[in-house]
């Protein structure tokens, strides 16, 4: 196999299982084609591992195993070990609320970069993120079809970071034709909801909000809610069981508003006594009277790249602004930012600020990161994008 040698001091990150190469940190690359796996050393010849690699991309290389292991092999042994890991959080006997839709695989969390998988009750949803990973699908698929035994596999990979990987988008079944993928009845922690992979936002849902909207749930009950940004119903759901008063819904999408109700009715909670409304958030909050005990801010990454750092700023102040000016005192806001390029400081500094200017007392409850089940490799924590603060407005 053909070797990659790193610059003299580069192998640090390496050696502690960072998967990254940046083009910068290599020394000499072989002739290779884009998508090869290659052997990587150190500038004093001292074996790695071995990695994907591709030359259109700012991170030419990504490891995928850190000793000699075959690298399908390593694959098959971490897809082992995170099926593992999710039958731990999730098949515990103290767990009377079954959950099963969860992320089975994420990417370098579990030790294969570029690679995302959700398993909604049997059916897998993967996304791809690099030519590495395509090129090794049919043996990915392979893997998870006799370790996992799913009802179906589909394959949702459009991200714009394919291209720079020269990548088209794709979306399709990989396995099982005759799996329902528009209709998938899941649970989480106990409550229902439909699911469809085909049409739905990201690989169908927010799995990563579980624990958040478990922790609004756990308040809900006797106070009047208004979830913003609603999606499907996640949050609005969780609160109506919980014996919410009411429960206020708000979403740009009409399908997805409408999707909400049917998932209201799918645990047996009448919609009528509750309130959908497919309007924006921003007017919302300008024209309503906002007299609720819980508010719930979870809107769309603002900040899709780098350069819309400040403008992705200016937006979440100016949705969080709104809502401090009206909230009643003595209210909670779960207020949550998924852009991966506004860090948690930048994020509270915003809130913080918003806050000032709308002149009221706000004091963190509780933070929050992703649900247990998107597991950050600590050497790689650009992983980290959801951040949720707990608010209590004075
Ligand atoms: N909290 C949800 C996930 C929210 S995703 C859950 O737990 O499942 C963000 C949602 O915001 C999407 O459903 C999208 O349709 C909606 N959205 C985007 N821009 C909006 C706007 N300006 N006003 C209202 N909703 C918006």
């Amino acid at each position: 196999m053909q070797k990659v040698i790193l610059k003299k001091g580069k192998e640090f990150p390496i050696l502690q299982k960072h998967h990254w190469i940046f083009s910068g940190a290599v020394e000499r690359l072989p002739q290779f084609e884009d998508g090869d796996i290659l052997e990587v050393y150190s500038s004093s010849n001292r074996f790695l591992g071995l990695g994907y690699f591709n030359k259109k991309s700012q991170i030419v290389g990504r490891m995928l195993t850190f000793n000699k292991t075959n690298p399908v092999t390593a694959i098959r042994s971490n897809i082992v070990s995170a099926i593992k890991l999710r039958e731990k959080l999730f098949n515990s006997n103290s767990q009377k609320k079954e959950t099963n839709c969860f992320r089975l695989i994420n990417s370098e969390g579990d030790s294969i970069p570029g690679l995302t998988i959700d398993n909604y009750n049997g059916i897998l949803v993967m996304q791809i993120s690099t030519l590495g990973i395509e090129l090794l699908k049919e043996e990915i698929v392979h893997i998870l079809a006799e370790e996992f035994n799913p009802k179906g596999i589909y394959e949702k990979s459009s991200m714009p970071s394919r291209k720079q990987e020269g990548l088209d988008n794709f979306e399709g079944i990989l396995y099982n034709h005759d799996a329902d993928y528009t209709n998938v009845e899941v649970l989480e922690n106990g409550v229902k909801f439909r699911v469809n992979i085909e049409k739905g936002h990201k690989t169908g849902f927010y799995l990563d909000q579980r624990e958040m909207r478990n922790l609004i749930g756990s308040m809900a009950k006797d106070r009047k809610v208004l979830n913003c940004f609603s999606y499907t119903g996640g949050f609005s759901i969780y609160a109506a069981l919980n014996g919410a008063t009411e429960v206020t819904s708000v979403d740009l999408s009409s399908e997805v508003i409408k999707e909400a109700e049917v998932n209201f009715k799918l645990n047996t909670i009448d919609p009528k006594k509750h309130r959908f409304v497919a309007q924006d958030v921003f007017e919302f909050l300008k024209n309503e009277t906002i007299n609720y005990d819980i508010v719930i801010l979870d809107p769309p990454a603002f900040a899709k790249k780098k350069d819309d750092y400040a403008r992705a700023c200016n937006a979440y102040g100016q949705i969080n602004r709104l809502a401090f000016k009206k909230m009643p005192k003595g209210s909670f806001l779960l207020t949550c930012s998924c852009s991966y390029h506004v860090d948690e400081e930048s994020f509270r500094k915003v809130i913080f600020r918003a806050a000032h200017e709308a002149e009221r007392n706000v004091r963190i409850l509780e933070t929050h990161r992703h649900a247990m089940d998107h597991p950050l490799n600590i050497f790689n924590p650009e992983a980290n994008y959801l951040k949720s603060l707990l608010l209590y407005v004075e």
